[in-house]
């Protein structure tokens, strides 16, 4: 089990403190100020940006109890689809506010970056539509998000940060997603 997840580990041996643990990537892309702070925070249980925050960039650490058996992410909320973002993740959460069509527009523009970036790998790919709370300034359907992902060939979700609704489900999927995978691979 350890081994299969050192497996990935292996192929990003850079940036971490040296440790040599099973531990998986996960970035967060999106257009800035649909909730990706806000969905972090909430998977790392804090209620300030208090932590590992260097260079106006943030990621957390946590281990979550799955399905019985335990997983260590490092989630980490970045604002641009800079090169690196694209090279470094296990798996990517691409989100948008539901309350902002522009958004939506930009997480079928970086899903579009992302594949060309890492076109032979099998990355898990979670469509996040944020803001599910806010019904009335709605731009983007639950069917239309639906059906993005759909056509892109990722999973989809709606969340809402501010209800803490769907947010531990999003995470979880994460994590089922990237053991899909690693099922698939090691022998
Ligand atoms: P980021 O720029 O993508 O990191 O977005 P932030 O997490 O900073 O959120 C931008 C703004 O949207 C903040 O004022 C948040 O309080 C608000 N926000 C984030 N998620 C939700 C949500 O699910 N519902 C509502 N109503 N507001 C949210």
């Amino acid at each position: 089990r350890a081994g299969a997840a050192r497996g990935s580990w292996s192929s990003e041996s850079s940036g971490s403190s040296g440790a040599w643990e099973p531990l998986y990537r996960v970035v967060l892309l999106g257009d800035p100020g649909v909730g990706k702070t806000s969905l972090v925070s909430l998977f790392a249980g804090v209620q300030e940006r208090d932590v590992l925050e260097q260079h106006g960039e943030a990621a957390y650490e946590r281990t979550l109890c799955v399905d019985g058996e335990e997983t260590t992410l490092l989630v980490m909320d970045t604002w641009e689809p800079e090169h690196q973002c694209l090279q470094v993740g296990n798996a990517y959460v691409i989100v948008y506010s539901v309350t902002d069509r522009g958004s939506f527009e930009s997480a079928s523009e970086l899903r579009i970056q992302l594949r060309r970036a890492r076109q032979p790998e099998d990355i898990p790919i979670i469509l996040v539509g944020n803001k599910s709370d806010l019904v009335r300034s709605r731009e983007v359907s639950v069917e239309e998000g639906r059906a993005c992902a759909a056509v892109f060939g990722c999973k989809f979700i709606e969340t809402s940060a501010a209800l803490q609704h769907n947010v531990a489900e999003l995470f979880e999927g994460v994590v089922r997603q990237l053991r899909l995978r690693r099922g698939g691979k090691e022998p």
